[in-house]
């Protein structure tokens, strides 16, 4: 059983950067069985691998940070390239 993984266009999706330190909106350029994951705030770059589950990890991330915004609301402003906003915790 071969498993095709199709080629995707790339997508914004929040995260906390280990680069800035902020929470920031990435960017992911799917290439092959890799993506490159690029803060939209830094441009730090992170590679990480692209398998078939990889979806079900970005819809539990942003299901983590739904939950969040519940905390803070703000995370709800995290939409375009460039937007970063700074917690305390
Ligand atoms: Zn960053």
């Amino acid at each position: 059983m071969t498993r095709i993984i199709k080629e995707i266009e790339p997508f914004l999706h929040r995260q906390k950067c280990p680069g800035c330190g902020y929470y920031t909106v990435y960017e992911v350029f799917p290439q092959g069985d890799k993506a490159i994951d690029t803060c939209t705030h830094c441009g730090h770059q992170m590679q990480i691998l692209w398998h078939h589950e990889i979806k079900a990890v970005f819809r539990n991330s942003e299901k983590f940070f739904r939950n969040m915004e519940e905390i803070y609301p703000e995370l709800a402003q995290l939409k375009n390239r460039g937007d970063h906003i700074k917690l305390d915790d």
